[in-house]
């Protein structure tokens, strides 16, 4: 079947007990055994709940995948598979990444005694440099933000699988309905199902999807073990959220695309970073590789800090806020936003420099978001 379809009936077949057309929210802790030695599908919440279930079956086919699992949040689902390693193991992973998913691996996961390398994967020749006889796993995101930076999974891919490498893609800002890394040879999918897959800015939660049945063993384990999974009230709101995500996913990337070509011809503007322009410098592998470049994506303006701080203060239908995905327009200033956890020395060598903006582009009319730009750019 085809993903809109999926998006609404994967994982969710009709209530046995009453018919209910939508997933009820199983809000219980324990299920009652049949009898002694009998338990039932379910026995306990924590290692598994209908409501979960039907949204983590519902992921995985959305993804591609055999195996979903949904966690409290995108750190958590993050978190949960990054305790696959331990001491001695080396992980090689993209030096432009999430600022959360950084933090994590710089005190948490190296703290553990997990080796980390943060290596440009933009240029697979690094990649193979980087490759000890003790890497477990090569980690990836793409797009970055708010670089915009595109990896190429495939070839990254390949190349680990010559070395029988895990491969991990966290595929936030696209979601499945604009890259499939499953598809592209790529081991694990994570999700913050906070960003587009749940769509409302009104829940926050995390997944993963596998099609390897010793991966999903090995995290089915992990997530009943440390207890990171979501709630059911959080999954009903996911599973309402992800029914639409294909219209919205294509609204999203429509508006982003004009307000981009909007911006890039707008005096007052430095640069435009959106991978769907052909002034992208990986506007080709951008093509190749996805099907459409979501709703999110960065500009520089013109007079430094200052012109940026002018621009923010002055919009009104963007929301001042950090956060994406969701069906209102949000805007933020990563360098004291976002990333502002990062050292100051990282961020410029990495590009993020003081004039930047990030935007996410919601489902609002695109005249009256261009407005409001266009409004704002009088103040800069
Ligand atoms: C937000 C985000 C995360 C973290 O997810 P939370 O739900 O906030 O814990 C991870 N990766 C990316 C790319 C994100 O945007």
């Amino acid at each position: 079947m085809h993903f809109e379809t999926l998006a609404i009936h994967a994982g969710q077949s009709k209530d046995p007990a009453y018919g209910a057309v939508m997933p009820p929210i199983y809000q219980t802790s324990t299920f009652a055994f049949k009898g002694v030695g009998q338990p039932g599908e379910f026995d306990y919440s924590r290692s598994g709940n209908p409501t979960r279930k039907a949204l983590e079956d519902c992921l995985a086919a959305l993804e591609g995948g055999t195996d979903g699992f949904v966690f409290a949040t995108g750190m958590a689902a993050e978190a949960t598979l990054l305790d696959m390693y331990g001491p001695r193991d080396h992980l090689i992973v993209h030096d432009d990444l999430y600022g959360g998913t950084h933090r994590l691996l710089v005190n948490v996961t190296q703290k553990h005694g997990v080796e980390v390398d943060f290596v440009n994967l933009r240029e697979p020749d690094l990649l193979r440099k980087a490759i000890r006889p003790s890497t477990r796993a090569v980690w990836t995101e793409t797009p970055t933000n708010p670089l915009m930076n595109i990896l190429d999974l495939r070839a990254i891919a390949d190349i680990a699988q010559e070395h029988e490498i895990l491969t991990i893609c966290d595929n936030t800002f696209l979601s499945p309905y604009f890259q499939r890394p499953l598809d592209l040879g790529i081991d694990v999918v994570v999700h913050s199902t906070t960003k587009y897959i749940n769509g409302h800015s009104d829940v926050v939660g995390g997944a993963i999807v596998v099609r390897r049945p010793d991966l999903a063993e090995k995290i089915k384990f992990l997530q009943n073990a440390m207890g990171t999974c979501a709630g059911p009230f959080d999954c009903f709101l996911v599973l309402r959220g992800v029914k639409t995500l294909g219209i919205r996913m294509e609204a999203h990337n429509r508006n982003a695309l004009a307000v981009a070509q909007w911006l890039e011809s707008h005096p007052k503007v430095e640069r435009v970073l959106h991978p769907g322009l052909e002034s992208h410098p990986q506007h080709g592998l951008a093509q190749q590789q996805q099907t459409g470049y979501g709703g999110t994506f960065s500009f520089c303006v013109e007079g430094g800090e200052a012109g940026a701080f002018r621009l923010l203060g002055a919009v009104r239908l963007f929301t001042l806020a950090e956060s994406l995905g969701g069906v209102e327009s949000l805007i933020e200033h990563p360098w004291s936003m976002t990333h502002a956890s990062m050292p100051e020395d990282f961020r410029l060598s990495m590009g993020i420099t003081r004039n930047m903006i990030r935007i996410s582009v919601g489902i609002e009319h695109i005249d009256d978001q261009i407005a409001d730009l266009a409004h704002a750019f009088e103040n800069v």
